[in-house]
Parts: C-alpha cells; sequence; structure tokens
C-alpha cells in the first residue's frame, strides 16, 4: 500500500531576488485553537477555577472587621488574614520571592512549563477568553468562516457581544485587582459614584486594558515575544526532565490511512498525520516538529492526539509527557520517576525546604510588638533630687498585631536603675505605633563616669500587670551616661 501523502504547494516567486521586498518582522497569523477535551483539559479548567477563585473571592472575605486580604500601601500595612505585616517584615517579601523562584526552578527541572500551562495569568485568562469566544462565534472553523465573511449584520453583532463580554471581564479583573490595594466596598461605592481617585482610575483601567489586550488580542505573542521565562526555561530543563514530547519512532512515517489498514504491514507509523495536535495548540506550533520554546506545556496537543489514537484504535500517548530519554531510550514510568530525584532535582528541594522551614520558624516566633531605642540627643545626662543621675530616651514602640497590648517597661545594667515618666502598664492600641519619652534614673554612686551598658526590658502583661497569656518579652540594648 502507498502511502498518501500530502501536496506541499510552494509559492511561484514573483520576480528577480532583488525586486522582492524583505519584512523585518513576520507577519502575524492569527490562530484558532480548536476546542480540546480529555483527562488534561479537566486539570486544566480545574486550575483555571481554583486561581480564579482565589482571585476574585479573596478581597471579598472579611476578618476581625477588615477586609482579610488588603495590601494598604497607604498606611504600609499588609493584612493577609490574621497577620500585619509592616514595612519592618520586608524580608519576607524577599523570602516570599525566593520560594516562589525556588519553586519554578524545581517544578520546571521536573515537569517543565507546569507554571506556563497551568497557573500563569495569560494562560488562564486566554483560555477563559477563548471559551468565551467560542461561545459566541463557535468553534474554530466558524470563528475561521466568520472572520473571511464580508462585514454584516451577524459579524457586527457576534463581534460587539464577544468585545463586550471580554470587557465586562477585563474590567471585572481590574476592579478585583485594585480592590486588594483599597478596601474594596469602599472601592466599588466610589465607582458607582463616579468618584474615583486618579491612581484607583489609573490602575483600574491599566490593568483592565493589560487583559483585554493580552488575553484577547495578543495571546501567543506575549508567550512568544515578550515573556522572558520562555527563553530562560531552556537552562532549567535537561534530557530526564519531563515535557510535551511526540514519539517520533512510534510516530513515523506519518501519514493518512483507513481505520482498517494495519500500519506495520502498511509500513507507516501510528501519526495519522491529522494535525489535531496543531490545530489545538494556542501557540501554534507542530509539536511533532520536536522541543520548541513556543511550546507553553499546555498539553492541549496529547488530549488532542490522544483522541484520534482512540478513534483509529490504537494505544494512546503518542504525545506524552515523557523525558526526552523517557522516548529515545523506552523507559516506563518507574524508571522516569526513579530519575525524577537526580542531583539537581534533590538541591533544589532541599533549599526550598530550608527557606520554607526557616520562615516558618521565624514567622512562628516573631514577637507582635516591635521596639526602637533612641537616645534623646538635647539632654545627655543631668543630675536630679537625692544624688540621681537622669538619661531621657525616646522609644517608639510598634503593635503589630489586632489587638490591644498592655507592656511593662524596665531596665537593668546599673543597681538601683529605675524607669519613670511612663504609664505603666502601658497601653498600645491594636496595630499602631506611640513614639514617647522614658527618664532612667540611677544612684550617681552606682553609675560609672561615662558610658554604662544597660538593657530595656519590655515584658507582655494584661491590664492588671500580670504576666500576659501569651507571655514574651524584648530585650533591647542602649548606653546609659554619667
Ligand atoms: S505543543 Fe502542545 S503542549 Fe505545547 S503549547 Fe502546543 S498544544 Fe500546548
Ligand atoms: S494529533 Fe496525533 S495523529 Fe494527529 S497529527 Fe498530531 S501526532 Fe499525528
Amino acid at each position: 500500500m502507498t502511502v498518501p501523502s500530502k501536496v506541499i504547494p510552494i509559492n511561484p516567486v514573483p520576480g528577480p531576488l532583488e525586486d522582492q521586498e524583505q519584512a523585518l518582522y513576520e507577519v502575524r497569523k492569527k490562530i484558532y485553537p480548536r476546542a480540546v477535551s480529555g483527562w488534561f483539559a479537566k486539570w486544566r479548567w480545574a486550575l483555571v477555577f481554583a486561581t480564579q477563585a482565589v482571585f476574585y473571592l479573596s478581597p471579598w472575605l472579611t476578618w476581625n472587621g477588615r477586609q482579610a486580604v488588603l495590601f494598604d500601601l497607604g498606611a504600609r500595612k499588609f493584612y493577609i488574614f490574621g497577620v500585619v505585616f509592616w514595612p519592618q517584615d520586608f524580608i519576607y517579601l524577599t523570602v516570599l520571592l525566593m520560594i516562589a523562584a525556588y519553586s519554578l526552578f524545581l517544578f520546571t527541572t521536573v515537569a517543565g512549563r507546569l507554571w506556563c500551562g497551568y497557573a500563569c495569568p495569560q494562560t488562564v485568562y486566554t483560555e477563559i477568553f477563548l471559551w468565551i469566544e467560542r461561545k459566541v462565534e463557535g468553534d474554530r472553523v466558524a470563528q475561521m468562516r466568520l472572520d473571511n465573511s464580508p462585514l454584516s449584520v451577524r459579524k457586527f453583532g457576534l463581534k460587539a457581544v464577544k468585545h463586550s463580554a471580554w470587557i465586562a471581564l477585563a474590567v471585572w479583573t481590574g476592579f478585583t485587582f485594585v480592590g486588594y490595594f483599597t478596601p474594596i466596598h469602599e472601592l466599588g461605592r466610589e465607582v458607582l459614584r463616579f468618584n474615583l481617585g486618579p491612581w484607583e482610575t489609573f490602575w483600574l483601567l491599566f490593568y483592565s486594558f493589560a487583559t483585554y489586550g493580552n488575553a484577547g488580542w495578543l495571546r501567543e505573542q506575549v508567550c512568544k515575544y515578550m515573556c522572558p521565562y520562555a527563553r530562560f526555561q531552556g537552562v532549567m530543563f535537561d534530557r530526564d526532565t519531563l515535557v510535551i514530547a511526540y514519539d517520533e519512532e512510534r510516530g513515523e512515517p506519518r501519514g493518512s490511512r483507513s481505520k482498517k489498514v494495519d500500519p506495520k504491514a502498511a509500513g507507516i507509523g501510528d501519526c495519522v498525520d491529522c494535525e489535531i495536535c496543531v490545530q489545538v495548540c494556542p501557540t501554534g506550533i507542530d509539536i511533532r516538529k520536536g522541543q520548541q520554546y513556543e511550546c507553553i506545556g499546555c498539553t492541549a496537543c496529547i488530549d488532542g492526539c490522544d483522541q484520534v489514537m482512540d478513534k483509529m484504535g490504537y494505544a494512546r500517548g503518542l504525545i506524552r509527557y515523557a523525558s526526552l530519554n523517557g522516548v529515545s531510550q523506552h523507559l516506563g514510568w518507574k524508571e522516569m520517576i526513579r530519575r525524577v530525584f537526580r542531583p539537581r532535582v534533590m538541591i533544589y528541594t532541599a533549599v526550598l525546604w530550608a527557606i520554607i522551614i526557616a520562615a516558618g520558624v521565624s514567622l512562628y516566633q516573631r514577637v507582635p510588638v516591635k521596639v526602637d531605642v533612641i537616645r534623646d540627643r538635647t539632654t545627655l545626662s543631668r543630675e536630679v533630687e537625692d544624688g540621681l543621675i537622669e538619661n531621657v530616651f525616646r522609644l517608639q514602640i510598634m503593635n503589630t498585631q489586632e489587638q490591644t497590648r498592655y507592656l511593662k517597661i524596665t531596665a537593668t545594667g546599673i543597681d538601683g536603675l529605675t524607669v519613670t515618666g511612663i504609664e505603666s502598664p502601658l497601653k498600645l492600641e491594636p496595630a499602631s505605633t506611640r513614639l514617647f519619652g522614658v527618664n532612667l534614673r540611677a544612684p550617681g554612686e552606682k553609675a560609672q563616669k561615662g558610658s554604662n551598658r544597660i538593657m530595656f526590658h519590655i515584658e507582655a502583661v494584661d491590664q492588671q500587670g500580670r504576666p500576659a497569656a501569651d507571655d514574651f518579652s524584648l530585650h533591647e540594648k542602649s548606653i546609659f551616661f554619667k
């Protein structure tokens, strides 16, 4: 039996080479990804729902009578449920970025572009926008027909409905995004009154426009030309990384055939050259040409090809999650999983866990009160009644929790050192900072001439001055001058 081959049209050369105009940039061909269903598509949609449920619902949750998740830049406080982060906690933001970076390294080394394929906002919003487009204009073929048809009332109507839906979703996304930085209920009221501040207006429009433009118009161009991650992912891959791989040995030589034909007897591979894998690809590539940086690992081609294999009665997995070594050396899943535990992966895992544990311990032991001791430079040292030497300090105390705190302040380092000029216990309002003067007095004969090392002790107490239930104490060094 002869293998049906495709006719590849060769464009006639329009004239002498020197007369031809060379474009500097490739003209974009619009991609119409075909809808696909299957095991991986279900996972992708599950993650779309999960990530979007978190994104759209979080700002509406309340905690302790305020917005549960709020990044209040004006007040320089970040609220995440019961925890309040202050500018002094900037280190945790650094740690969070380190965890995100190492997680990305780890997951990419193990299983390629998992982030791009399942959780990246560009992928997620493109998926949602594509779904709207299909609901309004129909699947791939219907969309192509509509785009190639002359302008009509129907075409105009469908385009208007689609863009209106896209814009509505984009604006709601922009509103939600700004709602993480401005209390969302207040923001909603201001929007309804057309009374938004300039920054809120700017960010709402900017984020809405970015969502509409990126997911509606630019789509795969963001991944191909704008996202730097697509470019440097290669350094994290090795031949044991699980990627979306086409089994060339099994699939080639490709060619269409009837279902009744035995491919082995016909001397052809399992690929029926239906191009479903290309049609479902949101970046428009042909995975059969091998690994390409444009592949975002969305697995749509796996689902598409598996359906074709099912129809033909062939085994699934002509395109599958596999390492390049796995495909070339015919490794089974057990062997590929065993190779996941290679030195590079173990190092990333160890570093990631070390950072997570250190951050967890630090957060757990985080003292809810922060203290700064500042010497009063105008009054270095003075003699007061009864031969006592007095130094004046300024204490800045910050209550990082959302409950009223009572503190007892003492000092040691010189026999008979006492704290005066301050209420005891000292009351601190929830999530507030207080700056106040403190006088330290020491007997003149006990303090040595010049500087004396002393220590401030700040202890948590209850309203009556007894040790607090969550007993903690802080100790700050300073100098007492005689
Ligand atoms: S080649 Fe497959 S996995 Fe890669 S982007 Fe295209 S459809 Fe997604
Ligand atoms: S979907 Fe599968 S069978 Fe069809 S062209 Fe792609 S690899 Fe070949």
